[in-house]
C-alpha cells in the first residue's frame, strides 16, 4: 500500500515538472540546438538571393530568374519545396458573390502542426500538403506571426496554396492581422526568440527581413484587412462603429492599411484617420463585440446591424479574441472564430459548405451551427 502511494506520488511530480518543462520551451530556444531555419528570399534586379540558415550558419545561395515565371527549389537540411513567383504578387478583389464552400482558420501564431492537422483532416489539402480543394475558398483571418516557433512553414504552407487554390478557380485569402503588422514595423514584443536569434544571425532586423524587396514582405504587402464573400464578412478583430463617421467602406479601409504599412510612426499618430485604422480601435485590433474585454466602446446590437447593414452584409466572422469554441452571438450575426491554435493542442475552424455553417475540429468532427 505505501509502495503503491509513492509509487503514484512520483509519478504525478515527475507529470508536474513534464508540464513546466513543456510550458518553459513554449517560447524559448534551446541554446544546445543547432538552428536550422528559413528560407528567406530576397528580390534583386533579374535575380533573387535565398538566404537561410543550416546548424547556426548562413548559407546564401543566388538564382537567376529569366523572364515571367514560376521557380522552384530545394534546400539541403530545410524540408520541403519551395517555389517563387518572378512576378508581383496580385491584389485579390476584396469582394467575391456565389462562393458555394469556404473554411475559416484564424490566430494560428506559429502553430504549424495544428494548422496542417486541421487543413489536412478536414480535406482542404492532401497528404502531400497540396490543395485539394477545388473552388473553395480558405480564409487565413490574420495572427499567422508571433508566439509560436513554426512561423516561416505557415508561411511557405500559405503561400504555396494560394498559388495551387488558383488553378482549381479557388482562392486562397490571407488577411492581415495585428501581429503581421506588428512584424511589418519591426515591433518585436510577442516574436517567438527562434526569430529574434535568426535576425541576430542574418545580421539583419526582423523589418528587414521582411522588407518589400523580400518574398513575404512584397506578398503580405498585397494583403487585405476586410474581404466579403456572399454577404459575410471577415476580419481579424472587428469594425468598430466609429467607421460610418468617416464614410469609409472596406475597399478604403484595405487600401489605406496596405498603402501606409511603412508609413512612419509620427504620420500613423498624427492622422486622425490613420491613427483610427492602426489603433485599439480600428479592424486590427478592435475587441468591442466581446464583453469582458479591456474596449473603449462595447459594441450595441443597433450598432452593428447598421454596421452590417452599411457593409451590404448579414454576418462578421472575427478571429483576434479568444473563446472556447466557435458559438456565435450578437443573434448570430458575429462568429468568433480564434479558438486558442495558439496553444498547439486547441482550436477550430468554420465551415461553410451547401448553405450551412459547421464548427469543425482538428479530428474531423464536425458540428453544425444552428441559427435562431
Ligand atoms: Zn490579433
Amino acid at each position: 500500500m505505501q509502495n503503491k502511494r509513492l509509487f503514484f506520488l512520483i509519478i504525478f511530480l515527475l507529470l508536474i515538472v513534464f508540464c513546466n518543462t513543456q510550458e518553459i520551451q513554449f517560447n524559448k530556444v534551446d541554446q544546445n540546438t543547432k538552428l536550422n531555419e528559413g528560407p528567406y528570399v530576397f528580390w534583386g534586379d533579374g535575380d533573387a538571393t535565398i538566404k537561410y540558415i543550416l546548424n547556426d550558419n548562413v548559407v546564401t545561395q543566388d538564382i537567376a530568374v529569366s523572364g515571367e515565371g514560376i521557380f522552384s527549389f530545394k534546400l539541403e537540411g530545410l524540408e520541403g519545396n519551395f517555389e517563387i513567383a518572378s512576378f508581383q504578387p496580385e491584389i485579390y478583389p476584396s469582394s467575391f458573390s456565389d462562393i458555394s464552400k469556404f473554411f475559416v482558420i484564424s490566430d494560428i501564431h506559429g502553430q504549424f502542426d495544428r494548422m496542417v492537422e486541421l487543413l489536412k483532416n478536414n480535406r482542404i489539402i492532401d497528404a502531400n500538403l497540396d490543395w485539394a480543394w477545388g473552388n473553395g475558398h480558405l480564409i487565413i483571418l490574420g495572427d499567422v506571426f508571433d508566439r509560436g516557433d513554426k512561423v516561416t512553414e505557415c508561411l511557405w504552407l500559405i503561400h504555396k496554396l494560394e498559388m495551387q487554390a488558383n488553378d482549381w478557380s479557388g482562392k486562397v485569402h490571407y488577411l492581415l492581422g495585428n501581429h503581421e503588422i506588428m512584424v511589418l514595423q519591426n515591433e518585436l514584443q510577442y516574436v517567438n526568440e527562434k526569430y529574434k536569434k535568426t535576425a541576430e544571425l542574418m545580421n539583419m532586423s526582423l523589418g528587414e527581413i521582411y522588407s518589400p524587396n523580400s518574398e513575404f514582405g512584397r506578398w503580405l504587402r498585397t494583403k487585405h484587412t476586410i474581404i466579403k464573400l456572399n454577404d459575410v464578412l471577415f476580419v481579424h478583430a472587428g469594425i468598430h462603429p466609429k467607421l460610418s463617421y468617416y464614410n469609409y467602406n472596406y475597399q478604403a479601409v484595405n487600401n489605406s492599411i496596405r498603402n501606409n504599412i511603412d508609413s512612419t510612426k509620427d504620420k500613423i499618430k498624427y492622422n486622425e484617420l490613420l491613427n483610427f485604422l492602426f489603433g485599439n480601435d480600428g479592424p486590427l485590433w478592435y475587441r468591442g463585440y466581446f464583453m469582458d474585454t479591456k474596449t473603449s466602446h462595447q459594441i450595441k446590437q443597433d450598432e452593428l446591424l447598421h454596421l452590417l447593414g452599411e457593409m451590404g452584409v448579414n454576418k462578421i466572422v472575427v478571429g483576434h479574441t479568444i473563446q472556447d469554441f466557435i458559438n456565435p452571438f450578437f443573434k448570430d450575426n458575429v462568429i468568433p472564430v480564434d479558438t486558442n491554435i495558439q496553444t498547439g493542442n486547441k482550436g477550430e475552424a468554420l465551415l461553410y459548405e451547401n448553405g450551412i455553417y459547421y464548427r469543425v475540429k482538428a479530428n474531423t468532427d464536425r458540428e453544425q451551427l444552428i441559427f435562431k
